[in-house]
């Protein structure tokens, strides 16, 4: 792997000692940062690097990760605003897409959604649904993390939990550690009430035995409450504490509909959320207690779900804007709080326990170069609100050492795969949805 020097780079390390560095560098070996600092303690011998970068001033930073998404979902992202709730989402939209959902069209799906994340700073993401070989050998082919599981129901593609679960742990013993490292697996019990009580004690003995980690979606809608309330007693953190599944490894979407205790179990396990506000808005899911979650000492990351676009920025700025509005003053959750929650625990999730998320000596070289130059001597909450609301793209983005977009152009998706994709779920949606349909 070339030695890379990224030089005149405003440095935005989300490490605690040097938070920001104007006009600063980054000194890349194989996959590890060396070093970093201003361009006045730039060393001679960095400069010999094999590849020289000049960011001219624009934003260095960690690359940033979408904690729970569906890739495969990709070419239904722009139909949720028609349906006034999850449920009759999922009747009328997803149930039909997944019923024939082909390796083909995940793979073709999967390229597409990752093209944008990736053209948004994007390095890694936490995904979640069926035909999972297809998913992660893109994944590998394209060089992001991934934490990868199969959306473990009863119906869909299985024709049994059981038989998904066996195929989440065949795709575990396959996958989990591929790419030098790069993708692990997790099991994924989709959400309480489409999974029983049997399954997922037998998804906490197994998390336990192989230190697997556990992928869920939780509480999206009131509905998930209720459910849990009638069937079991009990509101659905207390049901998972009981059952054990609450732990450093959980990683738990949405988590709309909590009670003060529920945050409390949740910290007290160290389990991390994933926000996931524009899908949450779409569907009228409700308004996930962020600040609450805070001051509770939940962590959280911030995931793109479906949403009609698949940038994790456009979900900070969603989640600015919703609790300004909602809370009103004062400021309860900021830009820079947001954007540093979303890639330490966006990391936490990806359960990779490498040193990454932050630009540091001896960190993974995971960073984005953002296209946006920010004025001389503002503050770091100034530059962090611009970067959340301006959103601008990636100039660079390197994964693991690897330069993975260079100048706006994506290097390893190319237009004819694009191309080819493109053309694969189109006639998929034109066989579900009919001509009705726009990829
Ligand atoms: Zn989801």
């Amino acid at each position: 792997m070339p030695r890379i020097l990224i030089i005149h780079g405003n440095l935005l390390t989300f490490n605690n000692v040097k938070p920001y560095v104007e006009d600063g560098f980054v000194y890349i070996e194989d996959d590890v940062i060396v070093d970093y600092g201003g361009m006045d303690d730039l060393r001679e011998e960095y400069r010999r690097a094999d590849l020289v970068l000049n960011s001219n001033k624009r934003i260095v930073m960690p690359c940033l990760i979408s904690a729970h998404t569906h890739l495969a979902l990709y070419p239904v992202r722009f139909m949720a605003s028609n349906y006034s709730s999850l449920d009759e989402w999922i009747e009328g939209v997803a149930l039909r897409y997944e019923r024939e959902l082909r390796e083909e069209v995940s793979r073709s799906a999967a390229v597409l959604a990752l093209a944008e994340l990736m053209e948004h700073g994007v390095g890694g993401v936490v995904d979640m649904h069926f035909n999972m070989d297809a998913i992660a050998g893109v994944l590998l082919n394209t060089g992001l993390y991934a934490n990868l599981s199969v959306a473990i129901m009863g119906g869909g593609p299985y024709s049994s939990e059981d038989d998904a679960l066996k195929d989440n742990l065949r795709l575990y013993e396959n996958w989990n550690g591929a790419g030098g490292g790069r993708i692990t697996v997790s099991l994924g019990p989709c959400t309480i009430r489409y999974v029983s009580k049997r399954l997922l004690e037998e998804v906490a003995s197994l998390s336990r035995e192989k230190e697997v980690g556990v992928h869920m979606h939780l509480s999206e809608v009131k509905e998930d409450v209720d459910y849990c309330k009638k069937n079991y007693g009990k509101r659905p953190v207390e049901l998972l504490e009981e059952l054990g599944l609450l732990s450093e490894r959980s990683v738990f979407a949405h988590a709309v509909w909590l009670s003060l205790r529920e945050i409390k179990l949740l910290a007290k396990h160290g389990s991390t959320v994933v926000h996931c506000p524009s899908i949450n808005s779409l569907l009228f899911d409700g308004v996930a207690p962020l600040p609450e979650l805070k001051r509770g000492g939940v962590g959280f990351g911030i995931g793109v779900d479906c949403a009609p676009k698949y940038s994790v920025l456009d979900e900070i700025y969603s989640s600015t804007i919703v609790y300004r509005v909602t809370y009103g003053p004062p400021q309860r959750i900021s830009s820079r709080e947001l954007l540093e929650y979303s890639i330490k625990y966006g990391c936490k999730a990806l359960l990779l326990n490498q040193p990454l998320g932050a630009i540091d000596k001896g960190f993974k070289a995971s960073l984005t170069i953002l296209d946006l130059k920010p004025p001389a001597r503002i503050t770091l909450d100034e530059i962090c609100d611009l970067i959340v609301y301006t959103r601008p793209k990636a100039e660079t983005l390197i994964v693991d050492g690897e330069i993975l977009v260079d100048g706006g152009e994506n290097l390893v998706i190319g237009d004819r795969e694009i191309r080819d994709a493109n053309k694969v779920v189109r006639e998929y949606l034109n066989q579900v949805f009919g001509n009705k349909s726009i990829a």
